[in-house]
């Protein structure tokens, strides 16, 4: 009988971080190690931490039921790429979950997602594609989040937050709480800096950096 595959696309620091995430869920499935495999295109090694590495031709050139990839890269624009190749190719965008996430009531997530041990998501929340979610960080109530959305570890999102596609949040960064109907918004592509703290909107592709947050000026970018 031809078996599942399961893959982790990415290789590279934060791929060996969602492997073993990635292997427990595939155990939890009642599949086996040999089973999973890491996918890059530009390997460095064959093997890394006791898995396969492949490129992705490699992957689709096996014989499977089914095949899972995670898509373990930081970069949005590439997991975008990498995204809509998979659906092209009829593969499953898998999501990777760390045993002690919690979710609260009501959360839509689309698919791809990873989610990073210690992260926490509460109620009435809309979460886009591939959203990477990284250790320690919370999404508070009645956030909607695009797709392709990065949170770095320990991103601290309060409630009524909108942050929309591709957005990039840095290490600890706080986003100060919306209200009902007027939730503060953090623009598409925006990136705002470790440890900001983000008390209004942020208009999109604009980095904002400290406390309280403010764009990026040129200044701050010779320094
Ligand atoms: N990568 C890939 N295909 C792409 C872009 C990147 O396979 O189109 C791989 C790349 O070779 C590397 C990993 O993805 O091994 C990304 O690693 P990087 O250090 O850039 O970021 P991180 O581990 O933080 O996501």
């Amino acid at each position: 009988m031809t078996q599942q595959i399961y893959a982790v696309y990415g290789a590279s620091g934060f791929g060996r971080e969602v492997m073993p995430l990635a292997r427990q869920q595939v155990l939890q499935e009642g599949g086996t190690p040999d089973q999973l495999l890491f996918v890059d295109d530009n390997p460095t090694s064959s093997f890394i931490n006791g898995h396969k590495v492949v490129r992705y031709t490699e992957l689709t050139s096996m014989k499977a039921s089914a095949f899972y990839v995670a898509i373990a890269i930081a970069e949005s624009p590439v997991r975008q790429k990498i995204f809509e190749h998979l659906i092209a190719d009829g593969i499953n965008v898998w999501q990777i979950k760390a045993d002690n996430v919690v979710m609260l009531d009501d959360i839509k997530i689309d698919s791809g997602a990873i989610l990073s041990p210690f992260v926490t998501i509460t109620s009435n929340i809309t979460i886009g594609k591939s959203f990477h979610a990284n250790l320690y960080s919370y999404v508070a109530h009645d956030c909607q989040i695009g797709d392709f959305v990065t949170f770095a570890p320990r991103v601290m999102c309060n409630g009524n937050v909108v942050i929309k596609d591709h957005a990039y949040i840095a290490t600890g960064a706080i986003i100060r709480q919306g209200k009902p109907g007027k939730p503060i918004v953090i623009g598409e592509r925006a990136v705002v800096g470790m440890g900001a703290v983000v008390t209004k909107n942020v208009p999109d592709g604009t980095t904002v950096i400290g406390n309280p947050a403010a764009p990026l000026s040129k200044k701050a970018l010779r320094r």
